[in-house]
């Protein structure tokens, strides 16, 4: 079944403020299922507009990891949340996605993946990466996500507003 977002007037429709949203948000919160039962977890992350993937780090055991070899399809969603206004309306821009979850093996994706990680969430990124050492990075376990999917939507009806916010957001980038 194929569904859309309901509110059109809410929907997010230009593709790179949607792909702005999981490039300014710090972590994504990832749905997992197995024999019917959801798990969710939530992973600091970076998004790779290229690529159109999200990398994350990871301990190298855990329930979901479990969950991920039973089943690599995930869902997702990433929140910028400006609060509440005068008005009392909620702001935000969220995005919903769905994809594939890998292990990485490769140790030059790996270098990828922790570089896109860490300059997305690090204010001082280049000083952090020259201190990975390779045999550091290969025990390391880096995952991916493959976005086939997404949505977004914003909880604002001021949109001069929301802008305004987004804004000062992004200058900090
Ligand atoms: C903002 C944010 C960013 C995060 N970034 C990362 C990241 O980059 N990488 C990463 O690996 N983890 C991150 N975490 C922690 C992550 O959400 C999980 O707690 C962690 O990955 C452990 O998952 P697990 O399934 O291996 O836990 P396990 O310890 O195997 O889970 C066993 C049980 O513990 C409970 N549990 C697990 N995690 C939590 C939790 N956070 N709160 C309450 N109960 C819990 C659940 O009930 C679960 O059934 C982040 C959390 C937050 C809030």
């Amino acid at each position: 079944m194929s569904f859309h977002v309901r509110r059109k007037d809410r929907e997010i429709v230009d593709p790179e403020e949607v792909r702005q949203v999981l490039k300014t948000t710090q972590y994504v919160t990832v749905a997992f299922c197995m024999n019917n039962e959801p798990y969710l977890v939530s992973l600091s992350h970076g998004y790779d507009e290229l690529k159109n993937c999200i990398y994350f780090h990871c301990a190298p055991e855990g329930k979901k990891l479990v969950y991920l070899k039973a089943n690599s399809r995930v869902w997702g969603q990433a929140v910028l949340d400006f609060g509440v206004t005068d008005e009392c309306d909620y702001v935000y821009s969220s995005v919903h996605f769905c994809g594939k979850m890998t292990l990485l093996d490769d140790l030059s994706e790996k270098q990828h993946g922790l570089e896109v990680l860490v300059r997305q969430l690090s204010l001082d990124p280049e000083k952090k990466l020259a201190n990975i050492k390779p045999e550091k990075l290969q025990k390391t376990t880096i995952g991916r996500i493959d976005i086939e999917n997404m949505t977004g939507k914003k909880g604002s009806p001021n949109k001069e507003r929301l802008l305004d916010l987004k804004n000062s957001v992004f200058r900090r980038k």
